[in-house]
Formats: structure tokens, sequence, C-alpha cells
């Protein structure tokens, strides 16, 4: 039977937490009539969550879990939870409380029935830390927003759903968790919606991530950007960044040649300052070529530089 719902909880020290958020989801599942899995994945926590999982699912049949040998990081957690998971709707959730399983239903719903590939939670309303975490929330959204395009007030709800599709297309690694919606764009789903979600402060336990990950999130940020448009195709950025660098230094050559003939020419200063830019930018263009040539080498040997998610096929059961 093929189930409705997976929902996959990436967890990290929060044993607290863990009994009454289980017990909420079953009670929103059983009241809507889901045939759901919970799939846990504890992250290499140093309490007593394992134990607490253990026991979680022994009490409800629907709960699954993984335990990662130690604790590798939230995105690392969701890809093994969306290997395993198997229903036609994928919801996310944190561990925390922060998250209230009462929006299954309706993240379900525009899912099914909306058509959406891919819906992302919306706090609007949230109860963290307003100078540590609102506020530098708003404004990487903001930029989030215009770097990638995607329309959302808050690409990092940990609060999202899916359809099975989406997270069987994607990898997350690292620290992507945040940008899920970019890479489900750049894999080809377009129906990318929001949700504003109740949330909720944290009852139990602490906040996992400090003030680090704003620039940690930035980086990536640069990087997926990088990846998404020239990720199989290297030279195109290095190999047009080199030859406009190595012309401006060329130009430069050619003007002090020119100069130098020039009857009754002198040498001012800029001619000095050219005389000493010209070389290091030319090089600095060979560097930006030889960069390329070796991403594409790189980009050559990649596993997946074949690999094209495919929407239908007529005729052809079988291409592996
Ligand atoms: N988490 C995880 N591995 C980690 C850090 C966090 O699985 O290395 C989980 C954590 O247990 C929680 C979710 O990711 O379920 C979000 O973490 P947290 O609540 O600390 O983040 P915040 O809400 O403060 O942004
Ligand atoms: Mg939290």
């Amino acid at each position: 039977m093929q189930l409705d719902i997976s929902i996959v909880i990436p967890l990290y020290n929060e044993e607290e937490s863990l009994p009454e958020l289980v017990a909420w989801i079953e009670r929103v599942c059983k009241e809507n009539k889901f045939s759901h899995e919970v799939i846990m994945i504890d992250d290499g926590s140093t309490d007593n969550s394992w134990e607490v999982v253990k026991r979680l699912s022994a009490q409800y049949p629907a709960v699954k879990a993984i335990r990662f040998q130690r604790n590798y990081g939230k995105s690392p957690a969701l890809y093994m939870g969306f290997k395993a998971a198997t229903g036609n709707v994928v919801i996310t959730m944190d561990a925390d409380l922060q998250d209230s399983p009462d929006e299954i239903p309706g993240l379900y719903d525009m899912i099914m029935k909306d058509g959406y590939d891919l819906v992302s939670g919306w706090k609007k309303v949230r109860y963290d830390n307003a100078v540590t975490k609102n506020l530098p929330s708003k404004l990487y959204n903001a930029v989030n927003r215009q770097l990638s395009g995607i329309k959302l007030h808050d690409m990092n709800c940990g609060l999202k759903s899916y359809k099975r599709k989406v997270v069987k297309s994607i990898e997350v690694y690292g620290e992507m968790h945040r940008f899920i919606p970019v890479l489900a764009k750049h894999a080809g789903f377009k129906k990318i919606g929001e949700k504003v979600v109740q949330h909720r402060p944290r009852k139990y336990g602490v906040s996992k991530f400090g003030w680090e990950r704003f620039i940690n999130g930035f980086l990536d940020l640069l990087s997926i950007q990088f990846v998404s448009r020239f990720g199989k195709k290297p030279m195109h950025l290095f190999g047009t960044l080199g030859s406009f660098t190595f012309l401006i230094g060329f130009i430069i050559v050619f003007w002090l040649i020119i100069e130098r003939l020039r009857e009754g020419a002198s040498f001012g200063l800029t001619h000095k300052v050219g005389f000493y830019l010209a070389p290091p930018i030319m090089i600095i263009g060979t560097l930006f070529f030889l960069t390329g040539f070796i991403a594409e080498l790189i980009v050559r040997n990649a596993a997946d530089r074949n690999v094209y998610l495919t929407e239908e096929m007529i005729g052809l059961s079988d291409m592996k």
C-alpha cells in the first residue's frame, strides 16, 4: 500500500521533545486518516534521544529510525531521511516542537490538491531571539530572494512539504538544507509555494545553530549559485573572466608600446602605473583560464556528468 505521508525528522539532542512531538503527529494523522510513517534520524545525539526513539518505535508502528554514528549535520540527516521516505508527500519538521504538527494537513493538501512541487513554511510570527535570529534572517532571505529568484520569505524553514519525486531528485549535502528550494528549482521543479505556519518558542533544549550560520550560509549561497549556473560548464565562467582580464592587461601593454614609439613622448606616472599593473593582470587572466581547464577535467570525471532527470517517457520503459 502506498503511504500518504512520510514525516522526516532530523534530531540532535532533543530527548525531552520527542515523546510529545510523536504523540502529536500521531494524533493529527489519525484525525485526518492519513496513512503515514515517521522517519527519525538521530544525528549522533549524545543525550538519551536514541533510547527515546527506540521506545517510541516500539510504541508506534509508524515510527522508523536511523542513527548516525556521530553528528554529521542537519543536511546529511535530511538526505538519509529522503532516501528512506516512501510516502506520496514528504514533510520535514524540526524535532524541537518549534514546528507544529497541526500544519501537516494544510501542507499535504497544497501538494496533493493544489499541485505544488514544494511548499515551504513561513514563520511570519517568530519566537526566536530578535537580534541574533529574526532580523539577520530577514535580511538574509531578502538577499537570497534576489540571488536565487525564488520568492520565499523563509527559505530555511524546517517545516516543508514535497512531492516524493522532488526529494528523490535532489541531493542535500554539506549545509545545503538552507537552500533546498534552490536545489529543487535547479532540478526543474517550478511550482514552489509557501504557507504561513505557526511557530513556537523552543520548550526544551538549546538551538544547535549559532551566528556562524550567516557567514557559512552566505558562502553556501554563492557556491550553490555558481554550481547551478556553471557546475557542468565551468570554463564558460573562468574562460570569460580569464579572457577579459588578459585582454585588459594586453591592451595596457599595447598602449605602452604605442606611447613609447610616439615621437617625443615621455613616460609619465600613468605610464609607470600601467607598466607595473599589466603583467600581474595578464597573469591573473591566465590563472583564471588554468582554473577553468582544471574544473573542466573534474567535471569530465564526475559521476553525475550525464545524469538527466526525466519527466515522462513514451514507448521506453527502462533506460538505465
Ligand atoms: N539538527 C540536527 N543536526 C544538527 C543540528 C540540528 O539534526 O547538527 C536538528 C535539530 O535537532 C532540530 C533541527 O535540526 O530538530 C533544527 O535545529 P535547531 O532547532 O537547533 O535550529 P533553529 O530552530 O534554532 O534554527
Ligand atoms: Mg529550532
